[in-house]
């Protein structure tokens, strides 16, 4: 089965609101092993959305709309459904009669206007809406000869969800077909990299392994279609070991996985601290690492020690910024050893850089330096990152700072 997205709405088209829910329903559309070729704005006007719903409706088994089923002039959808379906609306009495109610509970008067929100075509059913006024519509009719399913969802995501839950997706005539998806989640490794390293795998379409960038690295995302769930699952997971055997250390962690959890577990395991001093990242490291529960049993705190009269009052060593420079590896290991010192932890992650965009102490712009200590290992490592701009120069020197960490303490 082949299903098409169309949101309505002017707002969507402005950049006033972001097309949240084409996204969530492409999710459980791609859960349900149902295939999405098309995913469509359209404004608030009617000739433009009677001739995108045209399109899909030649295309596709499925259309599913939300937005538009509001009691306003400007909302289409229930219009634009009933001409292209060729159907006259007509007040249903009990859907008149459900909203009338819900206005009387209110304590107010209902405008006529909202009338049209009680209406339906003679291939429609309506679809309860608990949480608004608006009832959605699932439709069934035969267009060009060919079986098509039209729903119309309320545009408000509070409304919209439920009601494709436990009103559409039971009326579905899908086949069992289900899809087994796990991401795994890398760093190091450049897209094309990756790409290289897994070869022929990134070819098959079932399973099939495709990658995206993202802050934290690389993802790798596989997905297996079957009759059912077990079947998919069996399916990929000769495709997970040869992942695993081909990206091996790179790995930092699968499915739902954040970084900085990964991290608390691994120091909680090992019953170890962690302090940060940071320079270009301005607490962005802090700011990740305490962003799980739990974080205060195994960091201990972190500053920024922005200038270098700042890094000396914490502990930095003057003369090594003075021989090497505060944007150095050197500088960068004396800050984490700072850190750890300070703070009384026992390891300290620290970042030094350029964010830019202007070079410091002839070093360029994305030059950025980490280093995590201990007393019995240290680690540092460069990067040269392109001089894009100073927000994704910080974001990606904190996230690296981040990795490096994590790929020091799986190797301890
Ligand atoms: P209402 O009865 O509230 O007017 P409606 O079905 O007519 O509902 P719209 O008027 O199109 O829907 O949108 C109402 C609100 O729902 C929007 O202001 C926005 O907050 C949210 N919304 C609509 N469409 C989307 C979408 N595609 N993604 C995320 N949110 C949306
Ligand atoms: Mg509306």
């Amino acid at each position: 089965m082949r299903a098409e997205l169309l949101s309505v709405g002017t707002e969507l088209l402005l950049g006033e609101i972001i097309d949240t829910n084409s996204a969530w329903l492409a999710r459980d559309l791609a859960e349900l092993g149902i295939d999405v070729y098309w995913s469509l704005r359209v404004g608030d006007n009617l000739s433009r959305l009677k001739h995108a719903l045209t399109e899909a409706l030649a295309r596709s088994d499925l259309v599913v709309l939300s937005g538009g089923l509001g009691p306003t002039d400007d909302d289409l959808t229930r219009e634009a459904i009933a001409e292209i379906l060729g159907e006259t609306p007509a007040v249903d009495a009990g859907l008149e009669a459900h909203l009338r109610g819900f206005f009387d509970r209110l304590g107010r008067e209902m405008p006529e206007k909202n009338l049209k929100q009680a209406w339906l075509i003679p291939s429609a059913t309506a679809l309860a809406n608990p949480n608004g006024t608006a009832p959605g519509w699932y439709v069934e009719a035969q267009v060009g000869g060919k079986r098509r399913i039209v729903v119309a969802l309320p545009g408000p995501p509070k409304e919209m969800m439920p009601m494709w839950l436990s009103e559409v997706r039971p009326r579905l005539p899908v086949s069992q077909s289900a899809l087994f998806i796990h991401t795994f989640k890398t760093h190091g490794l450049g897209e094309s990299h990756l790409a290289e390293r897994l070869g022929a795998l990134t070819a098959q379409a079932n399973p099939s392994a495709a990658s995206y960038a993202k802050r934290d690295g690389v993802h790798l995302r596989v997905a297996a279609k079957a009759e059912t769930l077990d079947g998919a699952r069996a399916l990929a997971e000769p495709v997970l070991g040869r992942v695993r055997e081909l990206l091996g250390r790179h790995i930092w962690g699968e499915n739902e996985d954040s970084l900085p959890e990964v991290i608390r577990c691994r120091l909680e395991a090992r019953g170890k601290t962690l302090a940060v001093m940071e320079s270009l990242t301005g607490g962005l490291i802090a700011a990740e690492l305490t962003s799980v529960a739990g974080a205060s049993a195994v960091f201990r705190g972190g500053v920024v020690a922005y200038s270098a009269p700042a890094k000396r009052a914490l502990g930095v060593s003057g003369s090594i910024l003075e021989r090497f420079g505060s944007v150095s590896e050197e500088a960068a290991l004396e800050m984490a050893r700072a850190s750890a010192r300070q703070f009384g932890a026992d390891y300290g992650l620290a970042a030094t850089g350029v964010a830019g965009p202007h070079e410091i102490e002839n070093q360029p712009v994305g030059r950025v330096h980490l280093a995590v200590y201990a007393k019995e290992s240290r680690r540092t490592k460069s990067l040269g990152l392109p001089a894009l701009n100073r927000e994704m120069i910080r974001e990606r020197a904190a996230f690296a700072a981040l990795a490096l960490l994590w790929s020091w303490l799986e190797a301890l």
